[in-house]
């Protein structure tokens, strides 16, 4: 299996620690075997990457020819979009139509970042004095350790690859070990698109011993990491040693508040998709859902009737609305919630369960899960499910919807509904999350930051300060016409 990308070529594993079946979830059918990298391997990719900064020529690359390669990968992934999007619902179990936005995302932030990196080149600072120039250039970090989670693969991984592209990193990518397969065409067609050798490379394999080498390896220069809270710790722990930059995107539990004047439709549709969409594992879902006392009951019926009739299936099949978890071992951890959700007391309005259908039956599926009477010191209240599973919760007034809102440890994202502007920016300003949609749920722009406040996670994403993630800043002053400046006393001797 040549399926590393080190150093320009398509190599084998060195070590021999086997394969990795890739199972499609909706079947638990193996898709393909994909090698599992050993240390000696990061080794490689990441001195491969090391080179390539100190002595190739990527980093000093004008920043419109860098731009030119990213709208040439923008233009190859629209190209294959189809077949990335058919191998990312097989790799993940999420539906064709998801797959697709997945893809025209990330095109889209290629050519977003094609377009800013060579639109700034720094900035002259005034010193007031015509003899010296002082200016503010951006230099690339060196060398950076990018790691993704399963459930946007392609996606989170591209949010990360297309600024340090841009602003002239060298790379060392490692998707998650269940979902490799895009993050492998990826490469493939930055390959095509012409990225100089040793530029990209690619590993595969677990977090404990892949990732782990990744982000202690002493000639890393910067580690960006999305995934999951408790990963996310160890891995700031480790790149404290090296005293690395981090940059990490982590979990989330985020509120979806409703108020008595939104558009009741709406809101309900919304809360759905909020919650539901890629089966909730998202970690911006709308998994605790907030709603006021006096629309609250019928809310939650309407909401627990058209979850039961989500359509659950093979998300190849067009017809699907929702596909399965992406593994055995993850559902089993979001049905241990379920269980525990029940026994401190939720009330189940709809599913709890794994589907009836004979057809679903070998596939990692789950009902999407209503819970009503939720209180905040329950567990799925508290902690991130990462499934298809919502619980709600009511409030009387605004003041007491920004307290449970607010009520958690982590801060990505959070939505409000209502009709009422003055409210609604109140809120929004009001909420302790990274990203606020007003009567929306779930858009994100490659313009506009994403990350997370409190243990959401540290920097972030997409926007001039995803870019300004992986570059560093150099003050040059130039003292045009130097002179003794005579600090000290002694005077230079005499002829
Ligand atoms: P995870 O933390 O288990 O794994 C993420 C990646 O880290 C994988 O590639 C894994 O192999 C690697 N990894 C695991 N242990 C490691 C270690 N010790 N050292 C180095 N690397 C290691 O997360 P997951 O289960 O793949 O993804 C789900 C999580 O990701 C959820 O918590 C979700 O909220 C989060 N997420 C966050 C965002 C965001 O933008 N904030 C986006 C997507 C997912």
């Amino acid at each position: 299996m040549r399926d590393l990308y080190i150093d320009g070529a398509w190599v084998e594993a060195t070590t021999t620690r086997g394969g990795r079946a890739v199972l499609n979830p909706y079947d638990a059918s193996t898709v393909t075997t994909v090698s599992e990298a050993g240390p000696d391997d990061v080794d490689a990719a990441v001195s491969a990457a090391r080179r390539a900064f100190d002595e190739g020529s990527w980093a000093a690359t004008p920043a419109r020819e860098r731009g030119d390669l990213l709208r040439k990968v923008a233009e190859l992934l629209q190209r294959d979009r189809e077949h990335i999007a058919r191998q990312e619902s097989i790799d993940t179990g999420k539906t064709l139509a998801e797959g697709r936005i997945d893809v025209d995302d990330v095109t889209n932030v290629f050519r977003y970042y094609a377009n800013l990196a060579d639109s700034d080149a720094g900035r002259v600072v005034d010193t007031g004095d015509p003899g010296v120039v002082s200016r503010i250039v951006h230099e690339p970090v060196g060398v950076c350790a990018l790691i993704a989670p399963w459930n946007y693969p392609l996606l989170q991984m591209s949010w990360k690859v297309a600024p340090a592209l841009a602003a002239g990193n060298t790379m060392v990518l490692k998707p998650s070990e269940l979902t490799p397969l895009t993050t492998m065409t990826l490469v493939s067609l930055l390959e095509e698109a012409g990225v100089p050798r040793g530029v990209v490379n690619l590993v595969l394999g677990d977090g404990a011993t892949v990732g782990a080498a990744m982000v202690r390896h002493d000639d890393v220069d910067l580690v960006s990491f999305t995934g999951g809270l408790a990963t996310g710790k160890k891995i700031m722990a480790m790149a404290a040693e090296g005293v690395k930059r981090v940059a990490l995107e982590l979990g989330g539990k985020n509120p979806n508040v409703v108020f008595a004047d939104a558009d009741f439709d709406t809101a309900v549709d919304y809360a759905l998709a909020a919650a539901f969409v890629h089966s909730g594992q998202v970690c911006s879902a709308g998994a605790r859902l907030i709603v006021q006392d006096t629309i609250h009951d019928e809310f939650v019926a309407e909401l627990g009737r058209r979850a039961d009739a989500i359509r659950l299936g093979n998300g190849l099949d067009e017809t699907t609305e929702c596909g399965p978890l992406v593994s055995a071992e993850h559902r089993a951890k979001v049905e241990r919630y379920i269980e525990r959700s029940i026994a401190e007391g939720a009330r189940l309005v709809a599913g709890g369960g794994r589907p009836s259908e004979p057809e679903l039956a070998n596939g990692f599926f789950l009902r999407p899960t209503v819970f009503a009477d939720c209180t905040r010191d329950m567990t799925a209240v508290r902690e991130e499910v990462f499934g298809p599973v919502v619980t709600v919760e009511r409030f009387h007034d605004e003041a007491e919807a920004i307290r449970l809102a607010n009520d958690t440890d982590y801060g990505l994202a959070g939505a409000v509904w209502t009709n009422d502007a003055s409210v609604s920016q109140r809120v929004a300003g009001a909420l302790r999350h990274g990203t606020v949609w007003i009567n929306d749920y779930h858009p994100y722009l490659p313009q506009a930051e994403w990350g997370g406040f409190g243990k959401s996670g540290i920097g972030r994403e997409l926007g001039p300060t995803g870019l300004d993630e992986y570059r560093e800043a150099k003050h040059i002053y130039h003292n045009i016409n130097p002179a003794p400046m005579r600090w000290f006393s002694g005077a230079p001797k005499e002829g």
